[in-house]
């Protein structure tokens, strides 16, 4: 599809009203029956900054797996002044950056995290700077509060563990009718949020990270300069075969109590065991 048709639907079409959902439907049959028509792309002028795995919460399904495998690792101050150094030499202009988790306010240095993004911000004015929050707890209300005016805020005002979101700990590679899917082709997570950035690298999306994370198959690009739509669809090959979203494509339903498959218990049996190990941005 026109790559400028679907920017503008994108902007026009709310969330949860009827012409979204119909939207939605036409989208999965494109991307089922007429794949040279329509793609997602990896969206490489967003990106999530996912800094902490801290979280209040432990969702159900959450497509961070902060329940399931629990963990405290942030994205340090110095990968993240890399990240802006290296963003700024390859000449790399961001539409969108999204400080994500976890719950991103509880990052032990969240308001030296705000002063870099501040610095980002006077330079590339017309670059969203959001905020994506579950809202929860009164340290969390708190920091919301005092964020400075340049930063939007997506609160889900979460209360509790039961949301619905699709089975992301269920893999497809354990569904029979998804086993001989293409997972190159990633899902529309890579094209409306854009790609990550965690301590162990950049990917094509952020709930990927998450399975490397877990999984340990250490596939995070080490630098900006490695990032392009081939190199995401490298890792969706691994990925996307383990995350629950792909199913996304085929209609997949969403739950509220937590799945998991034997692809993903037997991964968390292993971290439970000894948490994989990867190298680092
Ligand atoms: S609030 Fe978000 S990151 Fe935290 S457990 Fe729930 S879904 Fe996961
Ligand atoms: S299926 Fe999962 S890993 Fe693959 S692109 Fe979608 S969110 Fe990312």
């Amino acid at each position: 599809m026109i790559p400028g048709i679907r920017a503008a639907l994108k902007r026009i079409v709310k969330p949860d009203t009827l012409v979204h959902k119909v939207a939605e439907r036409v989208q999965h049959g494109l991307w089922r029956y007429a794949p040279r028509y329509f793609d997602w792309k990896p969206n490489l002028s967003s990106i999530d900054l996912d800094i902490t795995t801290r979280c209040n919460l432990t969702c159900h399904n959450c497509s961070r797996s902060v329940g399931v495998a629990p963990a405290d690792e942030s994205l340090s101050l110095g990968q993240l002044d890399r990240f802006f150094q290296q963003s700024r030499a390859l000449g790399w202009r961001w539409r969108s950056i999204k400080l994500v988790g976890g719950e991103p306010t509880l990052h032990p240095q969240f308001g030296e995290i705000l002063e870099f993004l501040a610095t980002h911000h006077q330079a590339n004015p017309e670059c969203e700077v959001r905020l994506v929050t579950n809202g929860h707890g009164r340290r969390v209300r708190e920091t919301l509060s005092s964020l400075p005016s340049w930063v939007t805020v997506k609160d889900s005002a979460k209360q509790a563990n039961d949301h619905a979101f699709q089975s992301y700990n269920v893999a497809p590679i354990d569904v029979p009718k998804y086993q001989r899917a293409d997972f190159r082709r990633g899902c529309f997570v890579t094209e409306y949020c854009g790609v990550a950035l965690t301590k162990n690298g950049i990917y094509g999306c952020s709930p990927g990270a998450a399975v490397d994370r877990v999984f340990g198959f250490d596939v995070g690009l080490k630098s900006l300069e490695e990032l392009s739509e081939s190199a995401a669809r490298r890792q969706f090959a691994t990925l996307c075969r383990l995350c629950g979203h792909f199913k996304y494509n085929y209609g997949g339903a969403l739950v509220t109590a937590q799945e998991t498959s034997p692809s993903w218990r037997e991964a968390l049996e292993r971290y439970e065991k000894a948490r994989p190990v990867l190298t680092t941005y």
